[in-house]
């Protein structure tokens, strides 16, 4: 039964698994973390994200507002079975302006902190930026960044179950500053392996650098494979993704405009297949 769970009247869910992605010496700390919840709870698409309030009260003595976290799972669960889905969620730390101490984020800190067993209250879901309608089958070109592969990830794991949702083409272009920060690179390597519809290519920006010698990033790692992608961008049925660390949608829709033309670009915004959410 679809519900939408909000801040007074939340979804109960158990922390079922909490892995760390990212190596244990990288500074940034990526965690997969599956929730599970009764059966049919909760109903999402691919693309929604689930609101997690803090635990505790602000300085007001007022509830935190949730965070949002993308969900990474098809909309059968993480394991397939209607109630469980996995976050992917990197522990982050402000800055005091006046000290310069780090301040850490209440709701990733409390996810990356939390173990198995644990509760946590979830809202939503939320979220129609991303996500397809199921009347608007077509060819994937997705673009992640950071923990933008969340999404991605629950936009995979539906292909990789679903036969319907293997009829078109994808290609997942995944970017992070080295390897060890593409997180879930192996599984989509082996699901790229078995699919032959599915085209999965990386840009470690710290590790690789592009003809000019600058960074290598999504956008320049597009230009890099144009000629793999130019049929599926000239595909009338594309849903364009873009997904992860604000400013990354620029270096997109320059490539996107030279590979398929301004024109092209122009038609898929119009037509509401453009879709991009960054923070
Ligand atoms: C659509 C969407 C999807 C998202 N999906 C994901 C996802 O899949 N994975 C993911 O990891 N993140 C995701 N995010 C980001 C996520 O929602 C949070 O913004 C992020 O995790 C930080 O939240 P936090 O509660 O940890 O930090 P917060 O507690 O909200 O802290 C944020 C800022 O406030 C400052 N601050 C906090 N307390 C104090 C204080 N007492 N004094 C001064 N400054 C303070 C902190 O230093 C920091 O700069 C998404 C965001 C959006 C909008």
């Amino acid at each position: 039964m679809e519900l939408p769970y909000t801040l007074t009247r939340p979804l109960l869910a158990r922390v079922a698994e909490n892995r760390r992605l990212t190596a244990p010496g990288n500074p940034s700390d990526v965690r997969h973390v599956v929730l599970e919840f009764a059966r049919d709870a909760l109903a999402f698409q691919e693309g929604q994200a689930v609101g997690v309030p803090p635990p505790g009260l602000n300085q007001r003595g007022r509830p935190h507002p949730p965070r949002l976290f993308s969900v990474a799972s098809a909309r059968d669960g993480e394991y397939g079975d209607g109630q469980s889905l996995a976050l992917t969620v990197k522990r982050f730390f402000g800055q005091d302006p006046a000290t310069g101490a780090a301040i850490p984020g209440l709701a990733s800190n409390f996810l990356c902190d939390c173990a198995v067993g644990d509760q946590v209250r979830l809202t939503g879901p939320l979220g129609d930026l991303l996500r397809i309608p199921d009347d608007e089958p077509g060819p994937l070109l997705l673009f992640a960044t950071g923990t933008g592969v969340a999404p991605m990830r629950g936009l995979l794991q539906r292909r990789a179950r679903s036969a319907a949702a293997r009829q078109f083409a994808a290609a997942l272009l995944h970017g992070a500053p080295t390897a060890d920060d593409l997180a879930y690179s192996q599984e989509f390597e082996q699901q790229a392996r078995g699919d032959s519809g599915l085209a999965y290519l990386t840009a470690r920006s710290r590790e690789q650098t592009d003809n000019a010698g600058q960074r290598l990033y999504v956008g320049q790692l597009a230009l890099n494979h144009r000629d793999q992608l130019a049929p599926l961008l000239a595909h009338p049925a594309l849903q364009v993704l873009v997904c992860g660390v604000r400013g990354m949608e620029e270096g997109v829709e320059r490539a996107i405009a030279a590979i398929g033309g301004e024109d092209r670009l122009a038609r898929l915004r119009a037509e509401g297949r453009w879709r991009v959410e960054v923070y």
